[in-house]
Order: structure tokens, then C-alpha cells, then sequence
């Protein structure tokens, strides 16, 4: 076939492509031209998912009659006029694509007013060619209607996940832009029913508390950082350590309040929560990025999710002593002493050095620089900190990767064993054929309960147990649209719910979870659920290891000895009895051989 220009229908429908990869992304162009125009007010309408149709509609500074034609031609943009211009995009849009990307493979309409105009004008195309156009009176502003999008593509329109799903995605970008930008009245229809609505009032907890709910929004704290000499600036909110989430999905970045993906700011954000949070939980935030836009290359993707900074670790450096900041204002958090020879700052939790022994038993060993001998590292631990503040969460955060110096591997203890006492209401120390052992009560339990989760599953046997009360619970939409998705296998872990009104209702739980609160395992497990990727493969067991952590005890709880030697019998039936679910030793090992030596026996 000889060389050709593509016609420009064919042209325009693969350029949009790029832009219009499924409903939601129609919303945000459309979201982010009505911010550009500076609208108080915006309303989106969404029907079957928005592929259906969709409308957003903005009480902006509107298109005048004569530029509207203009306006769905590529690269046809008012915010943009000479090149230099790109160093420094101060609004969202620039690239003048979007709306003939969506007018490309959609019915469009187009209703416009400016404020100075006496009426609107309006105009519609098919399929990107404009069908009809005139005057029409409207109210000041401007509304999108876009109907049927993909229909001139099914190959497209058939990636498209259920209705619900890509209703989830909207109301998700909604709601984050609603975080961004809490002077404006955002609102979300779903078949003509409201789904979301923040008020506009210019308080950002506002805003949180209709995106996550007023508890947890009670529960965020506030950041607040600037740097003169960068220009950078920091703010948003962060959660406590006490509220946290099983996936990533709650952290939203802006940068100079556009919605971007970053997986470095991501990063940098749990980084700052360096044992504040148990394995395998993240915080949430919605945090903002002020910087200079020469900064900043906004126009490295065709749908501007992605950005480039010019200053990579500025940035993360930044955000991450932002975060830190606001953690360390809230509770404030004792620093393991450097030990000696290592400069700089000092970890949280030290890595346990092969020479150290037991040798420096410095008390405490937090917040004063070591003197003498290398504050070990195993007496000042994370549970030591959080028997201390009290502020710290619920479970021993992420000590792992501690082996016991001259320990070695850990043998299986041939008799059983004994236990002497519970250290710091969060380690049982007992006593084996081989020396003393130091058992994490939560790890512990946690392997316990997985295993019998693991097991009941297998043979089938009913994990559910009805509450006395059913609870009302509020789910996302993206939790929701998980468990529509499969009812099924949420009840094969022992959940019951059912919708009710708008919301859901919980009316059994796994039997395990009684005492729990069971509402936070349901929302952790369809986060999960959620999660694509290879994780998707061991869903089973990441389930049950969730279910497990929300059921067992928590460190600071004190255990009588009885339960103590209960626990421990179990977690030796166990298969797996040196690791939790997730990873992190259950037991370390004080050797006969290591106490002697220390003790100059040997
Ligand atoms: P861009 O936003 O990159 O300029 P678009 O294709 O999204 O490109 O929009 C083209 C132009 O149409 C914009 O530059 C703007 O002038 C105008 N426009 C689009 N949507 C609106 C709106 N909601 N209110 C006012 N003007 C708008
Ligand atoms: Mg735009």
C-alpha cells in the first residue's frame, strides 16, 4: 500500500484515543476546562456509567457564540499563545484537544454563555462533524451533554468495564478534585440520583469530611509547608497514624492543583510514616504541590496524569519532611539514638549490627545520642516506643528483618514452649530447650487465626457469625462496586451485607472478628480485592491474612498466662510458625550459647 495522510476523521479518532480513554476521562477534561473558567459551581450527570451520556455543566466565564465552532478544533485553546508560554501553564488545560478528542467519538452538545452576553449560543456534532447550531438562551455559563461515546468505535466501547465500574471511576475523579478544590460546589448525579456533593464552602475539612466521611476526616491532619528559598509548597491533609488504609488507593496528588499519578510522591509520603504503620498498610492523603511551573513539565502525557519534575529529589525530599512534620507535630515521636559510627540522623528503629550482641542494654535507648557503647537495637524497638507515647498504632509496627545475632536459623524448640512473661504488654518471653524466645503476640496470632481462616475455607466450613444488630456501613464507590462485583466470595469469608437505602447494611461478620470492628476488615478486604497484578493471584491468602490482622490481639493488650500459653501451643501446631501472614517473624531466639557468652560463661 502506498504511503497516505490519513483522512482527518480517521486522524481524529486515533488522537483521541489518547485523551478519551473511557467515560471518566471525559470528566475530568471537562471538570478541568470548568475549573480553568473559573466556575464556583459544578454539576456532573452521569447515566449507564457515563458512556450512556454524561453532562457537565459550569457557571464559568462561558465561550462567546462566535469562538464555539473554534473551540473543537485540535489545538485550538485560549490559554496558550506563543511557545515560551509552556514553561510556564498556570491552567490545567492547554493543549486544545480535548473537546474535538471527545467530539471525535461522541454525540456532542455544547450550550455556552458568558456572563456578558445576553444569549448563549449552542451547537452539536456527531461523531465530530457540527449537525446543527444557533442561538439559544441558557443561564451564564456553559454544559457539555456528551451521548453515546465510543458508538462509532465498539472495538473501544468494548474495554469498558459494567456501568457501576466506570460510575465508581467518575465519582472517584470527583471526589479528589473536590479535595483539590474546596471553593468549588462539586456534585454528582448517577441516573438522576445524587451520588456526591461538597459544599464549596472554601474549608478544606469540609470537603474531606464529604469525600471520606466526617470521621475520618475528624481523624486528618493538616499539612503545611513552604520553602522560600525552593518556592515549593506543601498542603493538604494526612491521616493520623491511627487511621490508615490496605492499599494505596487514598492518596491523591496535585500538583499546583492538577491531578496527577506519581508513584515517587507516593513513596515519599509512606517513607515519612517509617514505623508508624504496621506492614501492609498505607496512609491516606490529599495533598497539594506548590512549585514554581518552570519547575514542573506538565506536558509529558496526552491526558496530563503524568508530570516531570525538573528537581526530582527536591521534590521528594520536600514532600516527605511536609508529612513528617505534620506526624511529628501531632505525636511526637522519640528517635532511636544513630548508633555509634553511623553519622547523620538517626533511624527510627535501628538494624541490628552483627557485633552488637546484647552488650550496650542501654534503658530505653530513645531520643539521646548514645554514648559509650552502640544503643542496641533490639532492646529499642518500636514496641518500646509505643508502650512509651501510647500514640502509636495499635500493633508492633515493622520491626522485621532481626535476626537475633548468633541465633542463626531458627530451629523449631522441641519441647514445648514455656512461658515466663509478658514484656511491654506486647512480647511474650518463654523459655525452650535452647535458650529464651521473644514471641510478637500480634504476629503470633495472626499466623494462628490465618491458618484456621486458611483451613475453615478449604473444608468449607461456615465462618459466619450474624450480629445482634446489623450495622449501616458506608462504603466508596470502588468498595461498592467490588462487592457488587462479587457477592459471592466476600460471603465466603464469613461477611453478610446487603444494600440498604444508599448505603449497606452488615448483618454477619467472620466469627473470628467478634470483639473487632468488623466494618474496617469488609472496607480493608474490597480494597484489596480491588488491587490488580500479581497480587490478584494470592487473593485468597491476602484476605485471610487482612481478616486475620483485624482479628487478633493487638500489641499493649495484656494477656494472662493461660492465654499466653494457649497462643503459643497453637502457633506450634502451625505449619509455618516463625513468620506471620505478612512476612514478619513471630519469635526471636536468645540462644543458650549467646546468654552464656554474654554473660562470660564461655
Ligand atoms: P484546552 O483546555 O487545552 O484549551 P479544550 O479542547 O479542552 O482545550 O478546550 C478548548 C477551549 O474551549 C478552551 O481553551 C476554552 O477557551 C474553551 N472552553 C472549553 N470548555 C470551557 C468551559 N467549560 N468554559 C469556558 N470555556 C471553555
Ligand atoms: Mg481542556
Amino acid at each position: 500500500m502506498p504511503i497516505r495522510v490519513l483522512e482527518p476523521a480517521v486522524a481524529a479518532q486515533i488522537a483521541a484515543g489518547e485523551v478519551v480513554e473511557r467515560p471518566a476521562s471525559v470528566v475530568k477534561e471537562l471538570l478541568e476546562n470548568a475549573i480553568d473558567a473559573a466556575a464556583g459551581r459544578i454539576a456532573v450527570e452521569i447515566w449507564g456509567g457515563g458512556a450512556e451520556r454524561l453532562r457537565v455543566v459550569d457557571d464559568g466565564h462561558g465561550i462567546p457564540a462566535a469562538e464555539v465552532p473554534l473551540a473543537f478544533h485540535r489545538h485550538a485553546t485560549s490559554k496558550l499563545t506563543a511557545a515560551e508560554q509552556l514553561d510556564a501553564i498556570g491552567t490545567l488545560g492547554f493543549r486544545g484537544e480535548a473537546l474535538p478528542s471527545i467530539a471525535a467519538v461522541s454525540q456532542t452538545a455544547i450550550t455556552t454563555r458568558p456572563p456578558t452576553e445576553d444569549a448563549g449560543f449552542r451547537l452539536e456534532l456527531h461523531w465530530g462533524e457540527a449537525v446543527d447550531s444557533g442561538r439559544q438562551g441558557c443561564a451564564p455559563g456553559t454544559a457539555i451533554e456528551v451521548r453515546d461515546l465510543f458508538g462509532n468505535l465498539p472495538a473501544r466501547r468494548k474495554f469498558l468495564r459494567s456501568a457501576g465500574a466506570e460510575a465508581a471511576r467518575i465519582q472517584e475523579l470527583v471526589t479528589r478534585y473536590a479535595l483539590a478544590f474546596p471553593a468549588i460546589r462539586f456534585q454528582l448525579s448517577s441516573q438522576g440520583r445524587a451520588v456526591f456533593s461538597s459544599s464549596g464552602s472554601g474549608q478544606p475539612r469540609e470537603a474531606l469530611a464529604a469525600v471520606y466521611g466526617a470521621t475520618a476526616a475528624a481523624q486528618m491532619l493538616e499539612v503545611q509547608a513552604a520553602d522560600p528559598d525552593t518556592g515549593y509548597s506543601i498542603e493538604g491533609f494526612i491521616s493520623a497514624p491511627s487511621l490508615s488504609r490496605a492499599s494505596r488507593t487514598y492518596l491523591t496528588f496535585f500538583v499546583n492543583r492538577r491531578l496527577i499519578q506519581n508513584r515517587m510522591l507516593a513513596f515519599a509520603v509512606e517513607e515519612a510514616y517509617a514505623g508508624l504503620l504496621q506492614v501492609k498498610r498505607y496512609p491516606l492523603a490529599a495533598l497539594n504541590i506548590g512549585m514554581p511551573y518552570a519547575d514542573v513539565d506538565v506536558n509529558s502525557h496526552p491526558a496530563k496524569r503524568e508530570v516531570r519534575f525538573l528537581h526530582d529529589n527536591a521534590v521528594f525530599a520536600a514532600v516527605q519532611r511536609a508529612v513528617r512534620a505534620a506526624l511529628v507535630a501531632e505525636s511526637p515521636v522519640p528517635e532511636v539514638a544513630a548508633p555509634t559510627g553511623e553519622s547523620g540522623r538517626g533511624r527510627l528503629y535501628g538494624n541490628p549490627r552483627p557485633s552488637g550482641g546484647v552488650s550496650g542494654l542501654a534503658p530505653g535507648g530513645l531520643s539521646r545520642p548514645a554514648s559509650g557503647p552502640a544503643a542496641n537495637p533490639y532492646i529499642a524497638t518500636a514496641g518500646a516506643t509505643a508502650g512509651e507515647t501510647g500514640e502509636m498504632p495499635d500493633a508492633a509496627p515493622d520491626d522485621s528483618g532481626f535476626p537475633l545475632p548468633g541465633s542463626g536459623l531458627l530451629s523449631r524448640p522441641m519441647t514445648p514452649l514455656k512461658v515466663v512473661g509478658q514484656l511491654r504488654q506486647t512480647y511474650i518471653v518463654a523459655e525452650g530447650d535452647a535458650g529464651m524466645y521473644l514471641i510478637d503476640q500480634h504476629a503470633a496470632h495472626e499466623r494462628v487465626l490465618f491458618e484456621r481462616i486458611r483451613r475453615q475455607l478449604q473444608e468449607r466450613q461456615p465462618l459466619s457469625q450474624p450480629l445482634l444488630t446489623p450495622a449501616s456501613i458506608e462504603l466508596t464507590p470502588a468498595q461498592a462496586e467490588t462487592l457488587d462485583a462479587g457477592w459471592e466470595w466476600v460471603t465466603g469469608y464469613g461477611f453478610a451485607v446487603e444494600p440498604f437505602g444508599g448505603g449497606y447494611l452488615l448483618r454477619a461478620v467472620p466469627a473470628i472478628l467478634s470483639g473487632a470492628a468488623p466494618e474496617t476488615a469488609l472496607a480493608d478486604i474490597l480494597d484489596l480485592a480491588a488491587l490488580q497484578g500479581p497480587a490478584a493471584r494470592r487473593r485468597e491468602d491476602i484476605m485471610a491474612a487482612s481478616i486475620a490482622c483485624h482479628a487478633s490481639v493487638r500489641a499493649g493488650q495484656p494477656l494472662a498466662a493461660p492465654e499466653m500459653t494457649a497462643l503459643l501451643e497453637q502457633l506450634e501446631q502451625a505449619p509455618n510458625p516463625h513468620t506471620c501472614p505478612h512476612g514478619r517473624p513471630t519469635m526471636i531466639h536468645f540462644s543458650s550459647y549467646l546468654m552464656e557468652r554474654e554473660f562470660g560463661r564461655r
